[in-house]
C-alpha cells in the first residue's frame, strides 16, 4: 500500500479544486496544511480559504523560520500543534516541507497529498523524507503521497534558481541511469531495462525543452514538472533510487555534508546535482576517448589499493562517520587481489559496452550549454564551492553509498 503511487497527478490551474474533489471523493473533512511563510503567500493562504469554504476543518501550520530545514525542530512544531484528529496532511511547498509533511503524516498514521510550489526537487513522489537529525542526513522510508496536484500559475512564479535546480537535478539522470547500466555489467547489481530506458528519457526529454524551462514559460515549466514527477515514479515502481541516483547525487551528498557540518548556508540540492553532472560527463568523455591500447595499458597498470590505505583515505575524509562508511563499502575494500584481476577482466572483456553506456551520457560541454539556457549554475566556483571541494567531492564522493559507478570505473583505469 505505501509504495503505492499517487491515484492522481495534476499539473494545471485548478490544483484547489482538484483537492476539493479529493476531499469529497474520500470524505476528508479534517486537514492540516503545511507550508512557510512564503508558500502560504503564493498558494497556502487560497487552499486554506478554498477548503474553509466547503466547511472542512484545516490546522495550519505556517512556519514562520527564514530557512525551513527539514528537522526535529520543525517535525515537533506541527506535533505539538496538530490534534490527534485523523487529519489528511497538505504539503504545500517545495522539497523541504514536502518531506517533513511526509514524515509527520506517516508518524501520526495519517494520508498526506504535496501541491509543489517549485519544480525543484524529483522527490514529490518518493517514499524517502531525508531529515537532518543531530546534524546529519538520515533518509526515513515513510510514505508517497496519495495524490500531487501542481499548480503551474504558482510554478511559473517559483525563483528562477529553482527552477534550475529542478533542470539540473533532471540532468543528473544522464549519469545516474549509465552508472546503474554500469553497475550491472560490471558488478552484478540488480538492473531493469525497462526502468533505465524510462529514466535516460525523462532527461533527454527535459533537455529538449531547455529553451523553454529557461523563458520560464508555462509549457516549459509543466513540461519540467512532469518530468521530475515520472523521475520520482521511476524510483517507486523500482522500489530503490539506484535508477535516478548515481555519482552526481554522491557528490552532491558530500557537499551537503561538509556545508552542514561548517554551519555553511545549504545549496540548493538540484544546483549541486546539475554542476557535479557536467564533471561527471567529462569524466565520461575521459572514458570514451580512450582507445584499446589505452585500456589494456590502464588496466595492466592498475593494482588494487591495500584496505588499510582505504580505510585511512576514508577516515581522514570523514572523521566520526567513517565506521558507517566503512561498513557500507565492505564489498570494494574486502576485494582480493583475485577478485580485482577478474574485475580488470571484466572492464577489458566488455569494453565496447562500457563504449555503448558512456555513449548515452551527453558530453559535458552539451550538459553545460543546456544548464546555461535555463540559468543554472555549471561550476563549484558558481555554487560557492572551491576547487579543493571539487576535487574531495571526486576523491570521497564515491564513498558514500555502496554502489558501482563511473567514479570507481575511473579509478580502477587511474582516471584522476
Ligand atoms: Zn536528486
Amino acid at each position: 500500500m505505501d509504495n503505492q503511487r499517487p491515484e492522481i497527478v495534476t499539473i494545471d490551474n485548478q490544483a484547489i479544486s482538484h483537492l476539493i474533489d479529493y476531499c469529497r471523493r474520500h470524505g476528508v473533512a479534517k486537514l492540516a496544511l503545511i507550508a512557510d511563510h512564503n508558500t502560504y503567500g503564493v498558494l497556502g493562504q487560497a487552499v486554506e480559504a478554498g477548503l474553509k469554504a466547503q466547511g472542512l476543518d484545516v490546522a495550519s501550520i505556517v512556519f514562520d523560520t527564514p530557512e525551513v530545514v527539514a528537522d526535529a525542530r520543525h517535525i515537533l512544531q506541527i506535533m505539538v500543534t496538530v490534534d490527534r484528529a485523523p487529519r489528511t496532511y497538505v504539503a504545500v511547498g517545495s522539497g523541504t516541507l514536502t518531506d517533513i509533511t511526509r514524515f509527520a503524516s506517516w508518524r501520526t498514521g495519517n494520508p498526506f497529498v504535496a501541491m509543489p510550489t517549485a519544480p525543484s526537487v524529483d522527490g514529490f513522489a518518493s517514499l524517502g523524507a531525508p531529515l537532518i537529525v543531530e546534524g546529519v542526513k538520515t533518509t526515513y522510508i515513510t510514505q508517497a503521497p496519495r495524490a500531487i496536484f501542481a499548480n503551474l500559475d504558482t510554478l511559473v512564479t517559483a525563483p528562477r534558481a529553482m527552477i534550475a535546480a529542478g533542470f539540473g537535478d533532471i540532468m543528473g539522470k544522464f549519469t545516474a541511469a549509465a552508472d546503474w547500466r554500469l553497475g550491472h555489467l560490471l558488478w552484478d547489481e540488480p538492473f531493469d531495462e525497462a526502468i533505465a530506458q524510462r529514466t535516460a528519457a525523462v532527461a533527454q526529454r527535459c533537455t529538449e525543452q531547455a529553451q523553454a524551462v529557461g523563458e520560464g514559460s508555462p509549457d516549459g515549466v509543466h513540461a519540467l514538472m512532469e518530468g521530475l514527477i515520472d523521475s520520482g515514479f521511476t524510483m517507486l515502481d523500482l522500489g530503490s533510487s539506484r535508477n535516478a541516483s548515481g555519482s552526481e547525487h554522491h557528490y552532491s551528498h558530500y557537499w551537503e555534508m561538509k556545508l552542514l557540518e561548517e554551519g555553511r548556508p545549504a545549496i540548493l540540492h538540484g544546483a549541486k546535482v546539475g554542476v557535479a553532472t557536467v564533471l561527471l560527463a567529462q569524466l565520461y568523455d575521459c572514458i570514451k576517448a580512450l582507445n584499446r591500447q589505452d585500456v589494456s595499458d590502464r588496466l595492466e597498470a592498475s593494482t588494487l589499493p591495500t584496505r588499510d590505505s582505504e580505510i585511512a583515505r576514508i577516515q581522514a575524509a570523514f572523521g566520526d562517520m567513517a565506521p558507517a562508511i566503512i561498513a557500507a563499502q565492505r564489498p570494494f575494500l574486502d576485494l582480493t587481489e583475485a577478485a580485482y584481476s577478474a574485475l580488470k577482466q571484466r572492464i577489458g572483456d566488455n569494453w565496447d559496452e562500457v563504449l555503448a553506456i558512456a555513449a548515452q551520457v551527453p558530453p559535458g560541454q552539451e550538459i553545460t550549454r543546456s544548464l546555461q539556457i535555463v540559468g543554472g549554475p555549471t561550476t563549484v566556483a558558481e555554487l560557492g564551492l572551491t576547487a579543493q571541494e571539487q576535487v574531495a567531492a571526486e576523491q570521497y564522493g564515491h564513498y558514500l553509498r555502496q554502489r558501482f559507478t563511473v567514479r570507481k570505473l575511473a579509478r580502477v583505469l587511474g582516471l584522476g
